[in-house]
């Protein structure tokens, strides 16, 4: 501990259980498991130091951001070191001219933006979460957000990293490259999950704010038409940057929190759109948009009249989850994914699912990427209603991969669906995964037991070495 403490300082290690006490989960709050040390290391010298040493105990490292993560990412089930990169949030460079930024890991989403928007550029991924979200975390689970339907997930804009790996050694691939010669390992690190090694620099591509951005709000006697208004807009050729869907249940818990933005509380449904580009290009798109949606039943349109309210618009969209802390003290957030022309079927099937089971299901979701986030409101410490919010996570996977989606849009699997896995991949696909993995962190130290279902080489990892008795404080 001593030598640990020597790296990162007084204020850099916490061993105490109640000062660690807040990292033993994270969005996945029924998985819980205390630190038994958390360390908050300054700079890449200090991560790979620490690394360096912890490896040569055979100690598993989980790495941590912000702790926003809702599949039990940055949950150190194993036990061992939490190294978290809160104190690592520096603007490191700001280069407008060839637009990119470069930043440490910690830094906040949204102070990215905040750095960089008065040359006239903004970051692109903007996860709800993202006023509080790490850029490294973002890396890990290759984050979207609303606006990812037009510009990608964060893959698409991540150009540079600094990684520290499991054993310490520093791999930099920092320089950004136009076209990089070679294997993309910056690519095959977004979305690792922290199971690769620890990116404490990220460099990524910045994006131009848009001329002009219109953003249209559809109100829906039906969910059923709203969800086939958002098919019909893509199928049209319209060029939507964001279409995100909320519900009746969605909109009164909005509506009753601090987020209120007017949102109609008697719809079945609403779909904010938004539009951007240029002055005739936004013009076009909307006016193409509203004749869609008249299509398709819309009670009404309303148009945000100035940046105030559009701002409003989106804080009542992104604080969703936050409101729904109002009706439940828990908040399950499945994150499934299926082709949008099957977008209505689906969200009938896992409210059927849901209310099979006698939950509480809140729909608010990334619809133009076919992402539904069907969210259980929950009380954890119900036993019983904890098993059926977990029973009905796993139905809800495998009715939408049977239908030809996937497992996970943009959170990762985590703990959360480790399980799940099967349901979507074979056993030589996980095995192929495990190979690439090994070769990162041979001894598959760095975050254990997440993401991979199979433990093929478990036997023959060392256990660690433990700093001080430790137990799984939760379920
Ligand atoms: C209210 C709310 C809204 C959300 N909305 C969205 C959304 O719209 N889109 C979306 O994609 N997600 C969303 N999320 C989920 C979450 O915010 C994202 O997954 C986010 O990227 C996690 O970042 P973090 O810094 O909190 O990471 P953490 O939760 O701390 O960690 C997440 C994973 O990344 C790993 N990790 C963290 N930092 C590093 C690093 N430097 N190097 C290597 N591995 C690392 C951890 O081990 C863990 O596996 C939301 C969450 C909440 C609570």
């Amino acid at each position: 501990m001593a030598h640990l403490r020597a790296i990162v300082g007084e204020e850099g290690l916490l061993e105490d259980s109640s000062r660690a006490a807040p990292y033993e989960c994270d969005g996945l709050a029924h998985e819980r498991c205390r630190p038994e040390v958390v360390l908050l290391p300054r700079s890449t010298l200090e991560v790979s130091k620490c690394l360096a040493l912890l490896h040569s105990h055979s100690i598993p490292v989980v790495p941590r951001g912000a702790g926003t993560g809702l599949t039990g990412g940055a949950t150190p089930v194993e036990g061992g070191v939490l190294l978290g990169t809160a104190r690592m949030r520096r603007v490191i460079e700001v280069n407008a001219k060839d637009r990119f930024a470069r930043v440490e890991a910690g830094l906040v989403n949204i102070d990215l933006t905040r750095a960089c928007c008065d040359e006239g550029l903004f970051y692109a991924p903007d996860p709800s979460s993202q006023a509080a979200c790490s850029l490294g975390g973002n890396v890990a689970n290759n984050s979207g957000g609303p606006h990812c339907f037009k510009h990608g997930n964060t893959t698409r804009h991540v150009i540079g990293l600094v990684i520290v790996m499991a054993n310490g050694e520093v791999l930099d691939l920092s320089a950004p490259e136009v076209d990089p010669v070679g294997y993309d390992l910056v690519g095959l690190f977004v979305g690792s999950e922290g199971m690769f090694g620890i990116a404490t620099e990220v460099t990524v591509r910045l994006t131009p704010t848009p001329e002009a951005i219109e953003t249209l709000l559809g109100v829906f006697a039906s969910l059923d038409d709203a969800c086939d208004s958002v098919s019909a807009i893509i199928a049209g050729g319209w060029d939507a940057s964001a279409l995100e869907i909320l519900d009746k249940l969605t909109i009164a818990a909005v509506e009753a929190s601090v987020f209120a933005a007017g949102y109609p509380k008697d719809a079945e449904a609403v779909l904010l759109v938004e539009v951007e580009g240029s002055a005739v290009e936004c013009h076009e798109n909307a006016e193409g948009i509203l004749a869609i949606l008249a299509d398709h039943g819309v009670l009404e349109v309303r148009r945000a009249q100035s940046e105030r309210e559009r701002q409003k618009l989106w804080a009542a969209r992104k604080g969703a989850y936050g409101a729904m802390g109002r009706i439940a003290p828990d908040l399950y957030v499945s994150d499934v994914v299926v082709p949008r022309t099957k977008l209505r079927e689906m969200v009938r099937a896992t409210t059927d699912i849901c209310t099979a089971r006698g939950l509480k299901i809140l729909n608010v979701f990334h619809a133009g990427d076919g992402n539904l986030h069907p969210n259980i409101s929950y009380d954890r410490r119900d036993s019983d209603e904890l098993r059926r919010v977990i029973e009905a996570g796993d139905e809800m996977a495998r009715v939408c991969v049977e239908a030809g989606g996937t497992l996970s849009g943009e959170h990762g699997i985590g703990l959360e669906k480790l399980a799940q896995m099967k349901l979507y991949f074979s056993d030589e696909d996980l095995e192929l995964m495990h190979t690439v993995r090994r070769a990162w962190d041979p001894s598959q130290n760095m975050n254990p037991g997440k993401l991979l279902p199979i433990r093929a080489c478990m036997e023959t990892r060392t256990r660690p070495v433990p700093v001080e008795a430790s137990g799984r404080a939760g379920s």
